[in-house]
C-alpha cells in the first residue's frame, strides 16, 4: 500500500484510550499550549478521533459493484463500463480522449511506448517523485535524467531543466506532485523549443489546474492514477488523457495486446506489440460513482488546506509549499511543509513527527533522494544497460546526477494526507494547535 510505501506515521487512535480521554482531551487555542504536556511525554493528546477513513464507500458504489457481479461483464471486453469511464472522464477534465488503464504506472508505460521512447533515450524526470515516474523510464532501458527540485514548491525547479537537454531527450515528464502544479508555462516553453514531447505525470492531481486548464490536458498525454490512497480511487486503476488520436491509438494497442481500437474483441490480429494494462469493469464503474463526488471533495480539501496554510504561516520555522502564480488549483492530494528545527529549539524532524502523531495527528516524512537510490546503478549493470550504454555514458550519468536542493528538501518535508481535509476548520484548528503545542514544549521533548 502507498501509505506505507512512504512509511506513513499513523496515529494510535485506540478507541478505549480516546474515550478515556475523551473528557481531558479539548487544549483551548493559545497561550494554553505552552502549557500542556506533550502526548509524546504523558500529557492529553490534541485530538482523540480519527481522521476519515478512505477511501469512501456509499450506497452507489456497492449498487454498481454489485450490478458488475452479477451481469459477469467483468472484464473490459465483455462490457461498456470501460468506454463509459472513460467518456465522463475525459469529459471532466476537457480532454478529447481518455483511455483506462490498470494502473498510474500503466499510464505512463503506454505513454513512454506510444511516443516510442526506448533504449539509448534520455527521459527529464524529478527526484522528488513516487518510484513509478522513473520506473517507467527504466522499464523502456532509457535513461533518467534528473532536474533538481524547487524547494519552495516541491515541484521540479523548471528552470534547471533546459541545461539537462543532449541530443537524446526524448521526453520530459514533470510531476504535479502532492495535487500542487509543476511550471507548466516553464516546461512547455522548453519542450516547444527543442522539440520533446512531454508527459505529465499527474497521478497525485485530479482537477488540479494551471491558468484555468486542468492539469493531464497540457502534454501529449496526462496520466493519472487511481490507487485506492489517490484523491480518486478504484483500489487500483489509471487513466491516459490527450487531445493526438493516433498516439491513443498506439497506446491503446499497447495497453491490450497490440490490438487495435476500434475493431472487437474477438479477433486475433496485432497491429503491434503491446501488453496487458486493461482496467477491469469493477473499477471503471466504480470510478463512475467516486467521480460523482469528486468536485465537492477537491473543493473541500481546498477551502480547509487555505485555511490550515494561514495557520501555520504564522508559525516561525514552518513553511508550507507555495504555488507558482499560475497555479489557479491545488488538487491536495498531499499538504507538504518544510520544518525548520532551529525554531524548534533543535528537535529533530523525525521527533517532531513522532510528538505530532502522538498528539493525534497522523503525518509522514515523504520521499527520500530518488536519484541516489542504490536500484539505479544496479540497473545499469545489467547487461542489456551495458549492451546499450558506453561506460563514458554512465560515468557523465553519474557525474552529474546532482540534486542538492532536493537533498535539503527530503531532509525537512512533513506530509498531510489528503483524507485529513475533508471535514471542516476544527480538524485544521487542532492541526495547528498540535504544532504551537510541540513548538511551546520543543527544549523539554528534545531532551526527552
Ligand atoms: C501513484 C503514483 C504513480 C503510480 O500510480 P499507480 O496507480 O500506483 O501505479 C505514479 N506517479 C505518481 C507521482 C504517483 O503518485
Amino acid at each position: 500500500m502507498e501509505m506505507k510505501r512512504r512509511d506513513f506515521i499513523q496515529t494510535a487512535a485506540a478507541g478505549t484510550a480516546a474515550f478515556a480521554l475523551a473528557g481531558a482531551t479539548f487544549v483551548p487555542k493559545g497561550a494554553s499550549a505552552a502549557t500542556a504536556k506533550p502526548a509524546l511525554l504523558g500529557g492529553p493528546k490534541v485530538r482523540t478521533e480519527p481522521f476519515p477513513s478512505w477511501p469512501m464507500i456509499e450506497e452507489n458504489d456497492e449498487k454498481a459493484w454489485m450490478e458488475v457481479l452479477r451481469e459477469r461483464g467483468w472484464c473490459r471486453t465483455q462490457g461498456e463500463r470501460g468506454a463509459q469511464f472513460e467518456k465522463a472522464y475525459a469529459e471532466m477534465m476537457g480532454a478529447k480522449e481518455c483511455i483506462a488503464t490498470a494502473n498510474g504506472t500503466s499510464a505512463l508505460f503506454c505513454s513512454l511506448n506510444g511516443l516510442g521512447v526506448g533504449p539509448g533515450d534520455e527521459v527529464i524526470v524529478p527526484p522528488y517523485t513516487f518510484v513509478a515516474t522513473i520506473n517507467v523510464v527504466l522499464l523502456q532501458h532509457a535513461l533518467p535524467i534528473f532536474v533538481d527540485s524547487d524547494r519552495e514548491t516541491s515541484q521540479i525547479d523548471a528552470k534547471k531543466i533546459e541545461e539537462k537537454i543532449t541530443e537524446n531527450t526524448r521526453c520530459i515528464i514533470p510531476v504535479h506532485l502532492g495535487g500542487n502544479v509543476a511550471d507548466m508555462d516553464a516546461v512547455l516553453t522548453i519542450a516547444a523549443k527543442h522539440n520533446i514531447p512531454v508527459i505529465e505525470d499527474a497521478c497525485q492531481a485530479h482537477l488540479a489546474e494551471w491558468k484555468g486548464k486542468k492539469v493531464g490536458t497540457m502534454g501529449k498525454t496526462g496520466c493519472f492514477s487511481f490507487q485506492v490512497t489517490k484523491n480518486l480511487s478504484g483500489g487500483e486503476g489509471g487513466a491516459i488523457l490527450s487531445d493526438d488520436s493516433d498516439l491513443m491509438d498506439r497506446c491503446y494497442a499497447f495497453h491490450t495486446n497490440g490490438r487495435a481500437r476500434r475493431q472487437g474483441s474477438y479477433h486475433f490480429t496485432y497491429g503491434q506489440q503491446g501488453s496487458n494494462l486493461r482496467m477491469t469493469e469493477f473499477q471503471s464503474t466504480l470510478l463512475v460513482q467516486q467521480m460523482t463526488r469528486l468536485e465537492a471533495q477537491t473543493k473541500t480539501r481546498t477551502e480547509n488546506a487555505n485555511y490550515l496554510t494561514q495557520q501555520l504561516n504564522e508559525i516561525p520555522g514552518i513553511r508550507v509549499a507555495k504555488m507558482y502564480d499560475g497555479c489557479t488549483r491545488n488538487a491536495y492530494h498531499l499538504f507538504m511543509f518544510r520544518y525548520d528545527p532551529e525554531r524548534f529549539a533543535g528537535l529533530p524532524r523525525n521527533k517532531f513527527m513522532k510528538a505530532l502523531s502522538e498528539e493525534g495527528i497522523p503525518c509522514s516524512g515523504g520521499y527520500s533522494p530518488l536519484n541516489k537510490e542504490p536500484f539505479l546503478e544496479n540497473t545499469f549493470k545489467t547487461r542489456g544497460y551495458q549492451r546499450i550504454y558506453s561506460a563514458e555514458q554512465l560515468k557523465k550519468w553519474a557525474g552529474e546526477n546532482e540534486c542538492p536542493e532536493n537533498d535539503k528538501l527530503c531532509e525537512e518535508a512533513v506530509w498531510f494526507f489528503q483524507s485529513m481535509f475533508l471535514t471542516g476548520r476544527t480538524d485544521m484548528d487542532q492541526i495547528a494547535e498540535a504544532i504551537r503545542k510541540i513548538q511551546a514544549n520543543a527544549a523539554d521533548l528534545a531532551k526527552a
